[in-house]
Formats: C-alpha cells, sequence, structure tokens
C-alpha cells in the first residue's frame, strides 16, 4: 500500500513539473527575440571586417529591405551558410566594402543571420545607411515572395529590435527601391511588404540615381554575388539558439558607403 502511494505521489510530481516546464516554454516563446533564431557571425564563420565599420549614434528610424542573392533561397543551415559567406566575400572584395553590408539577413529555413548586427552603420542604402537597419532576404524575389518562415522571422526581427531598444518604435519600413533606381527587393517582395503598417512608399526625400551607365543588370544591385566553396562547414554549433554577438572593432574611421 505505501508503496502504491509513493507511486502515485511521483506521478503527480512529474505530472505537476511537466506541465510546469511546458508553461514556462510557452511564456519564453511568446517574446518575439525568443522566437528568433540567430545565427551568429562566429556560428557562420564570417571573417573579420577590413576596416572599421561605423557604431550607429542612435536606434534606427527605418528599415530598407533587400533581396540578396541571384536564383533561389537557401532552406538548410549549411548552403545559407556558403550563400551569407559568399555575400560576405562579395561585399567585400567586389564592392570594396568593410564588411558585409546588410545588418541582418533572413534565411529561406526562417533563421536570422547577424550581418553586421545591431547599433552598426551599414553598406546597403546609399544615403540611409546612418539611421536605418538594413534586412536581406536571402534569394530573389522578383516573381515569388518569400515563405512564411522567413516573412514570420523578418517580423520577429522587427519586434525584437523595437523592444531591445534598437529600432524606434514609430520607424518606417522601405524597400530598397524606394531611396534608390533598383529593382530591389523585387516586385514580389515589395508587395509584401505594402502590407505592412509601418510600410512608406518612395522616393524618399534622398532618392538616389546614378547619372549614367545604367543598365537593367546594374539596376538590381544585389543580383551579382558569385558562388564561392567554402568547404565543408560543420553545422552543429546553430542548432542552439544563440544570441547576437558583436565580435568587431567599432572604432571610427571613413568607411565607404555603397
Ligand atoms: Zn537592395
Amino acid at each position: 500500500m505505501r508503496s502504491m502511494i509513493c507511486i502515485l505521489f511521483a506521478t503527480m510530481i512529474a505530472t505537476f513539473l511537466h506541465v510546469s516546464i511546458e508553461v514556462f516554454a510557452q511564456l519564453g516563446a511568446n517574446s518575439a527575440c525568443d522566437r528568433i533564431r540567430f545565427v551568429t557571425r562566429q556560428a557562420w564563420g564570417a571573417v573579420e571586417p577590413t576596416a572599421a565599420v561605423y557604431q550607429a549614434r542612435q536606434a534606427a528610424s527605418r528599415v530598407f529591405v533587400h533581396q540578396a542573392w541571384d536564383g533561389q533561397t537557401c532552406n538548410d543551415v549549411d548552403s545559407c551558410i556558403v550563400r551569407v559567406r559568399s555575400i560576405q566575400a562579395y561585399n567585400q572584395q567586389q564592392k570594396g566594402w568593410p564588411d558585409i553590408g546588410y545588418n541582418f539577413l533572413i534565411a529561406g529555413n526562417g533563421g536570422v543571420f547577424e550581418g553586421l548586427g545591431w547599433m552598426k552603420q551599414g553598406f546597403h542604402t546609399l544615403n540611409y545607411n546612418d539611421e536605418s537597419l538594413g534586412v536581406a532576404f536571402i534569394g530573389t524575389f522578383h516573381d515569388s515572395a518569400p515563405n512564411a518562415r522567413m516573412e514570420q522571422a523578418f517580423r520577429d526581427l522587427i519586434e525584437c529590435s523595437v523592444a531591445r531598444g534598437y529600432l524606434v518604435a514609430n520607424h518606417a519600413i522601405h524597400g530598397h527601391r524606394d531611396a534608390r533606381c533598383t529593382i530591389c527587393p523585387g516586385d514580389a517582395l515589395y508587395a509584401r511588404l505594402r502590407t505592412f503598417p509601418r510600410f512608406q512608399p518612395g522616393p524618399l526625400p534622398r532618392y538616389s540615381c546614378p547619372s549614367s551607365g545604367l543598365t537593367s543588370g546594374a539596376l538590381n544591385q544585389h543580383q551579382a554575388a558569385p558562388i564561392a566553396i567554402f568547404g565543408n562547414i560543420s553545422s552543429s554549433a546553430l542548432h542552439n539558439n544563440h544570441r547576437s554577438q558583436i565580435i568587431f572593432n567599432v572604432t571610427a574611421s571613413i568607411a565607404p558607403k555603397q
């Protein structure tokens, strides 16, 4: 009889603990920041910036959305890492920027890759880099919009950025084309942006356009990132829910903008 009572009591305790843990997990998942699956620079194997990157002076007031990569998005960790590393290499070696141009990049599996991270001036939208976050959806989105996981990751990133004080609550969301004569971020993605309450269409006051030499290819400034092979990259570290890490020098120096 005594053993029966012990078993019953133990079962009740176990049930209580199990329920408690589930409730706790659900409460944690209610935070946008907790929902984001961040992939840190360290996790994707970012190389060091070639020159210092400006620290942002204040919270961003705008978000510019871009498409990055010529072709389909990536849907598994290893191929996403290859693409993000290729984008960084392209930005540094072909564009001559100190680092990857975007603050964050969103992968097809809903992962959020740390580019420059928060509170850094990017190299994504001429005349607006010092007051905005640049978020690139990995892929090309002229004909088809990003999948639901990518869009949810973007919404969570916006909400998390506001919650942490890196983006003002009354921010504006734009496509790159609102500030530049480019087709970026693609018609289909741009159509999705129009559904966001904080979307603000262009042309913005400091809209810019190169004066000559425009071709249809040149209009899409993010289409030409070349594929680079970086060998076998372990993905084990990426399955942890890392927080964003700022790992590079922020000493001021003149940094090129786009
Ligand atoms: Zn762009």
